[in-house]
């Protein structure tokens, strides 16, 4: 009986370690399981983030190769490669540029001379000692400009209306006396201080100028007379008057050096599609002459068309010619 008991007891004993048994090998397949689904899906993350940062390093190498492709077209089709991208990429798309050579593609870099910013150069209160000079720099660089002369009777200054006149540049007027005082005292000193100065032009140089800048421009305050009534006069009279927008300080209490001056000029000529730039030839104005090359140089590495003023010229006004009945 003893043992029977006995027997049954090592059964169950038997059984309860098979169950444990068998709950430790279900227990150890789950935690397995779970371990290994974890790690595939922490592997595919992994994979996934690969893939998306290989395709992005693809695409940054592809853009550098076109970039690099795009700068040795460009540099190849500009003249000295010197004009900006913004400007060469309104005269052609880049698919088109890509098809033609180096040499087709410089003459097709010209840009269309409707879209040229135009720029005048304009010289006020000459023939001066700088005069000469400011010439010889125009014509080393094939630019004419335009002159708004004074009235000056030496041999010397006849010798530079005529320079002026020849060398193709514009004839304009500024004042025969330029003294503020006696033009703008009244209509009629004004009337005959240009009437004088269009005459005396006229009989040295044989041209008849209609163009002219008033001293200290349309807009200044020192005239006695409304300078309305001097633009109604000279509207009678076929006049066009040209003020500024472009200064390049050389006549402000500041004084700059030639860069500084080149800087102020280019940094105003970019904000119109013409400009009337404002410089003084005059004795006094040394740094205006050194300025003059490296700013026609500027210029035109920009793109732009240096212009004498003509009959096709936007007049820029500061109290605009219209507005004056
Ligand atoms: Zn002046």
């Amino acid at each position: 009986m003893e043992e029977k008991t006995n027997g049954l007891r090592d059964q169950q004993i038997r059984r309860r370690r098979i169950n444990r048994m068998k709950m430790s090998i279900v227990a150890f397949g789950a935690v397995w399981i779970l371990i290994l689904t974890i790690s595939t899906i922490v592997l595919l993350m992994k994979i996934i983030f690969l893939e998306d940062r290989m395709d992005k390093i693809a695409e940054s190498v592809i853009s550098v190769e076109q970039f690099v492709e795009n700068q040795n077209q460009k540099n190849a089709g500009s003249p000295e490669g010197k004009i900006p991208d913004t400007v060469s990429d309104n005269t052609m798309p880049d698919s088109q540029e890509a098809q033609t050579d180096g040499n087709a593609a410089k003459t097709d870099h010209i840009i269309p001379e409707e879209e040229r910013r135009k720029v005048y150069l304009t010289f006020d209160d000459g023939p001066s000692e700088n005069t000469a000079r400011i010439l010889d720099i125009l014509k080393e660089h094939n630019v004419k400009a335009t002159f708004f002369v004074t009235g000056n009777e030496e041999e010397t200054a006849k010798e530079l209306y005529r320079r002026i006149v020849d060398e193709g540049h514009t004839l304009g007027m500024h004042s025969f006396t330029h003294k503020y005082d006696v033009i703008y005292q009244s209509l009629d000193a004004y009337i005959e201080d240009m009437t004088h100065l269009q005459s005396y032009l006229e009989e040295v140089t044989g041209v008849t100028t209609n163009f002219i800048r008033f001293p200290g421009g349309s807009s200044n305050h020192v005239s006695n007379v409304d300078m309305h009534e001097l633009i109604r006069y000279v509207n009678e009279q076929g006049f066009t008057y040209f003020d500024w927008n472009v200064a390049s300080g050389d006549a402000t209490s500041q004084v700059y050096t030639p860069d500084e001056l080149v800087q102020n000029v280019i940094n105003d000529v970019v904000k119109y599609d013409t400009s009337v730039v404002l410089m003084h030839d005059s004795s006094a104005k040394g740094t205006t002459v050194e300025a003059l090359a490296p700013m026609i140089d500027q210029l035109q590495e920009m793109g732009a068309e240096l212009l004498p003023i003509d009959e096709t010229t936007k007049p820029v006004q500061h109290i605009t010619a219209d507005n004056v009945e």
